[in-house]
């Protein structure tokens, strides 16, 4: 199929090698297609571990020049992709919807997103200040320094296929590393166009590298054992995280993991049931149930359950599912049929333990792997969907009768990314948001990533931080300097 850019050159089905760009040195390639149709969009490289050690010595030459660049410089590259990125919105956006399934609107927001994290790095960049410390003795002074890590390998995942590359790429080149990036191969296309963008804002050659192939753990394996490489950066779930971590430990790497969540989403008997109502929607539907920072468990408190049970499954019955490139689509396909048959396991086992299916719990009649948006009832501890993230459109309604009882309950899982809750009670919202384990507290909203904002998970969600001020120092090493003699 052809896809109706403005730029074709966007769509690239090279990759990014030492500022060329290049076919697999099999020839072989991997298929892209579209999950909404089945459609064939292209092919790119199915590359292995060969190219990435090419990569890796690309990337580690071109380090030493990007890291001595000023701040400023570099500044203005990240600020040319952001502008480009922009200029490119509505093109980049139809790549990603047409690769990953997302609705349109929530493509361009990820673009804008995306494009957030290299204006704010860049202008970050300028401020990677260290500091003077009053000696230990009278003739010496105590400086910081703060420098680049090195060379950084980032392995992202399908479901934000720019933005995940964009968080990891802005504060990496801010700070002067350079970059070997593996993006998903269900969504290679947005990473590859990042590329383009990259080498039209005067990035220079080999400081960004993006290598595809369908055996990720070649790719990864070189990544991690090879001793050029300093630090991974990796989004994606716990289990591979887990194995990339250990890998690691080998050549003592430093990691960045942004791993799986099982978002708690509390609605308090004083909330205000309609925004709780609009945040469940924002927090649960949004890329079909497909993100990391989903709610995942919806625990409502007795006094409401019913009330805000019924708003909840009148606002999930309205929202259109259909093809993201076609018409107001609000809900889009699942990725692939793996996603689809856990889904369906998860309502099947929920179902078996006796919850209840207040709308959906099916798929949907479009076919391919659209699956109806779902509300479950009457849902406990013991199934599934309370214990594992569903990554799909299914609403879980846990029933709770104390505030303890319900921070124990979101609580009770090793994960520990997002949690949300609503109330309007002052005092219970500091009480609540320092009591639960995560990284991330949303207070009556449902939405909460932000370039401005650290970005990051506690337990095995994973660790480091993505996004802020705080969100460069992942990819800088603080070094100390002592000065004798003064
Ligand atoms: P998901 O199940 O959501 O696809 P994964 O953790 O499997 O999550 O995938 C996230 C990213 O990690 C993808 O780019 C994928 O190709 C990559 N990946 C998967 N397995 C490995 C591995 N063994 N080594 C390196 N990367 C991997």
């Amino acid at each position: 199929t052809t896809l109706p850019l403005t730029d074709p050159q966007l769509l690239r089905n090279q990759a990014l090698v030492a500022g060329q760009w290049c076919a697999a040195a099999t020839g072989g390639t991997c298929e892209v297609r579209n999950p909404a149709t089945g459609a064939l969009l292209g092919t790119v490289p199915d590359m292995g571990a060969d190219e990435t050690r090419r990569a890796i010595d690309a990337a580690h030459a071109a380090f030493p020049a990007w890291a001595n660049m000023t701040a400023r410089e570099r500044a203005h590259v990240l600020r040319r992709m952001f502008d480009l990125m922009l200029h490119h919105q509505d093109d980049l956006a139809v790549l990603m919807t047409a690769e990953q399934g997302k609705p349109l609107a929530e493509a361009k927001g990820e673009v804008l997103y995306s494009a957030g994290f290299l204006e704010w790095f860049g202008e970050q960049a300028k401020r990677m200040d260290g500091d003077t410390i009053p000696g230990h003795a009278g003739d010496n002074r105590i400086l910081t320094l703060r420098q680049p890590v090195g060379v950084v390998a980032a392995i992202t995942p399908w479901n934000f296929p720019s933005a995940m590359l964009g968080r990891k790429l802005g504060p990496a080149l801010a700070a002067g590393c350079t970059v070997v990036c593996k993006p998903a191969m269900q969504t290679p296309f947005s990473a590859l166009a990042l590329g383009v963008i990259a080498e039209r804002a005067g990035l220079p050659p080999g400081v960004l590298n993006i290598v595809t192939g369908q055996d990720a753990a070649a790719i990864g394996t070189q990544m991690t054992a090879h001793p050029k490489v300093r630090k991974l950066s990796f989004t994606g779930s716990t289990a591979v995280g887990k194995r990339l971590m250990a890998q690691c430990a080998e050549g003592m790497k430093r990691v960045s993991l942004e791993l799986g969540g099982n978002a708690p989403f509390i609605v308090f008997e004083d909330a205000d049931l309609d925004a709780a109502v609009a945040g469940a929607i924002a927090s649960k539907y949004r890329n079909t149930g497909q993100t990391c920072v989903c709610a995942n468990r919806l625990f409502v408190q007795d006094a409401v359950y019913a009330a805000f049970a019924e708003k909840l499954v009148a606002a999930v019955r309205a929202l259109r599912v259909g093809d993201g490139l076609q018409g107001p689509t609000e809900q889009g396909p699942l990725i692939d049929a793996k996603a689809l048959a856990k889904v369906e396991q998860h309502v099947a086992d929920a179902t078996a333990k006796g919850a209840r299916i207040a709308t959906g719990g099916k798929r949907h009649a479009l076919g391919g792997t659209f699956f109806e948006p779902t509300v479950l009832l009457d849902v406990a501890d013991h199934m599934l969907v309370a214990q594992e993230e569903t990554f799909g459109p299914v609403a879980p309604l846990f029933r709770f009768n104390t505030e303890a009882d319900v921070i124990a309950m979101a609580n009770a899982t090793e994960y520990g990314l997002a949690s949300y809750f609503y109330t309007r009670d002052l005092a219970r919202s500091w009480r609540v948001a320092e009591a639960l384990e995560c990284g991330m507290v949303g207070i009556n909203t449902g939405l909460i990533s932000t370039e401005v904002a650290p970005f990051g998970g506690v337990k095995q969600s994973g660790m480091g931080r993505e996004g802020s001020k705080y969100g460069l120092d992942d990819y800088t090493e603080l070094k100390y300097i002592c000065v004798g003699g003064v």
